[in-house]
């Protein structure tokens, strides 16, 4: 079995290499919703890959390896153009002020021209910076490459957000919320799923979100799926929601669909 794992990673090596060139890559958007005006208020791009050999292939399996050999350097700028894209498009047709979200990787953040190849794209696509979040993760400080603060604050002073993603997990040190300059807190899904059941989960909810709170940073609740996790999370006060609920990540195309309907 690590044989075949080591000719699968093989395979999907080969095929990432030219999976840019070949268009393979597409995003899917996942509604952000503002829980207290039940609106749609932003989407988080979420990246997709189709290879005619591979099939389907998710991003828990490919981000990973794009990681490892650093083709997640290209793949995420293409992943910031296209979504701004798309965001300037839904502002120029629907809502000014929408926002997007975008995953960055911490090999990402090692690429010297970064924060040049964001201002590039803000200028190409016409995206206002202030429009757009992008989600770190933990991953982003556990290696000491340079200065992470001076980068984020660079990028900060663009004007775009920047969101601690997966909040909960992994070692949620108290610390990185206090030297990192986050606007959003994402509290995990693996919080919310239990909630109804588990009175463990809804301390720890109820908890994060005041602390996110005091600091004034904004919550968005994942993996919102069920009526009574949005009873919980609006009861005790959190912004935003994203979830099954509401909608899966969608093409573009039914995400217009999705917010031309609004929400029921
Ligand atoms: P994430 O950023 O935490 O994204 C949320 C994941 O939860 C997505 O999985 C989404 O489809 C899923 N999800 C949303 N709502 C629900 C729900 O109600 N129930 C359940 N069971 N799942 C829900 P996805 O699209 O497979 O992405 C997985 C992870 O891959 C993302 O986690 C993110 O860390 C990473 N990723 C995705 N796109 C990119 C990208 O463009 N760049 C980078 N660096 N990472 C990405
Ligand atoms: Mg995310
Ligand atoms: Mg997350």
């Amino acid at each position: 079995s690590i044989n075949q794992a080591a000719i699968r990673r093989l395979d999907l090596e080969r095929h990432m290499h030219l999976a840019l060139d070949n268009n393979e890559f597409s995003l899917h958007y996942q509604p952000v919703i503002d829980i207290k005006k039940n609106e749609i208020t932003g989407a988080e791009a979420l990246l997709r890959w189709h290879n005619d050999t591979l099939g389907d292939v998710y991003p828990d399996e490919f981000i990973p390896i794009a990681e490892q050999t650093g083709l997640i350097v290209p793949i995420g700028l293409w992943v910031l153009n296209e979504a701004c894209c798309m965001g300037e498009q839904i502002r120029q047709q629907v809502n000014e002020n929408f926002q997007i979200a975008v995953n960055a990787s911490p090999r990402q953040f090692r690429s010297l021209t970064f924060l040049d190849d964001l201002a590039s794209i803000f200028k190409a696509t016409k995206f206002p910076a202030e429009n757009l979040d992008i989600e770190v993760t933990e991953g982003l400080f556990l290696g000491s490459f340079g200065n992470t603060v001076a980068l984020l604050e660079s990028i900060k002073a663009l004007g775009v957000n920047i969101s601690m993603d997966d909040f909960g997990t992994g070692y949620s040190s108290l610390n990185y919320l206090r030297q990192y300059p986050f606007d959003i807190l994402k509290i995990d899904r693996s919080f919310i799923m239990d909630l109804t059941h588990r009175i463990e989960d809804q301390a720890l909810v109820r908890a994060t979100i005041a602390m996110a709170h005091g600091l004034g940073l904004t919550v968005i609740a994942e993996g919102v799926e069920h009526a009574d996790h949005l009873a919980f999370i609006k009861k005790n006060d959190c912004d935003f929601a994203q979830g099954y609920l509401f909608s899966k990540p969608v093409p573009a195309i039914e995400f217009k669909a999705l917010l031309d309907k609004g929400l029921r």
